[in-house]
């Protein structure tokens, strides 16, 4: 097999629940350190990363407007800032690391992050710096799923990866189905008219339209991000081949 990366500039994306265990709050030290770890060891290949890190840990809008009583863009926004406080603990786990880091922040917050700017974002990971994707993509009603299509197609991204807790894309939920199938390959097609759970229709339908390839795979089997840079067959692909 290949040891050479198959991808020059890849976007990750992590969901905000990687950070804590499963259905917890929060930043967890063992979970942010192992997300790190994995990070470094592919941007040590030589390969330009940028993360965008998911905010669900702390709140997602969608169930925070009616539990809490307010509007969806406030608690969008409220969500936004939950992906920024992943993205701080991020870089500092991978400055530890001695893998160099910045944060692009879609919402202008001084002091904190730069505010996002295509070109310098592009400039920074040419540098060997991780780019992080920080407050989505500063809009509310829409998710950071959406957020890694629009940032992997605008930065020209070669691939988006899909950290997910499972190994791939399946036929079935794989927690409550025990024979469910994992694809190795699927079309955009099937999962759009399957509802196949790979991430949002409207992040699949970009991704589409532009042509970038997806691929889905499990971020918590160590070494599993380095595998699929290095094109060795594991997770689920999701591209137009058929
Ligand atoms: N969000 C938003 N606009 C964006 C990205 C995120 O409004 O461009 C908000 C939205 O409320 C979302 C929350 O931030 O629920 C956290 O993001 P997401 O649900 O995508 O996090 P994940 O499920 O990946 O942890």
């Amino acid at each position: 097999m290949s040891q050479q990366p198959q991808y020059k500039r890849a976007i990750l994306k992590i969901s905000g629940e990687s950070f804590c265990v499963p259905g917890g709050f929060g930043v967890q030290r063992e979970r942010l350190d192992r997300i790190a770890a994995e990070i470094a060891e592919v941007a040590a290949l030589g390969v330009q990363v940028g993360v965008v890190c998911g905010g669900g840990n702390f709140l997602r809008g969608v169930n925070s407007a009616d539990e809490l009583g307010i509007d969806r863009a406030t608690a969008d926004y409220m969500g936004m800032l939950g992906t920024v406080l992943n993205a701080l603990a991020l870089k500092d786990a991978l400055e530890r690391l001695g893998q160099p880091a910045r944060i692009h922040s879609a919402l202008a917050i001084a002091r904190v992050g730069l505010p996002f700017e295509r070109h310098r974002c592009i400039d920074h990971l040419e540098q060997g710096r991780v780019a992080i994707l920080a407050a989505g993509t500063g809009n509310p009603h829409v998710t950071t799923d959406s957020c890694a299509a629009i940032r992997g197609i605008e930065l020209k991204a070669d691939v988006l990866l899909k950290g997910t807790k499972v190994d791939g894309v399946y036929d079935a939920d794989p927690a409550t189905s025990p024979h469910a199938k994992l694809f190795t390959h699927v079309t955009y097609d099937q999962v759009i008219d399957g509802r196949l759970r790979v991430m949002d229709i409207a992040a699949t339908e970009l991704c589409q339209q532009y042509r970038l390839p997806v691929v889905v795979f499990n971020l918590f089997r160590q070494g599993t991000l380095r595998q699929v840079i290095l094109g060795e067959p594991v997770g689920t692909r999701m591209d137009d081949a058929k």
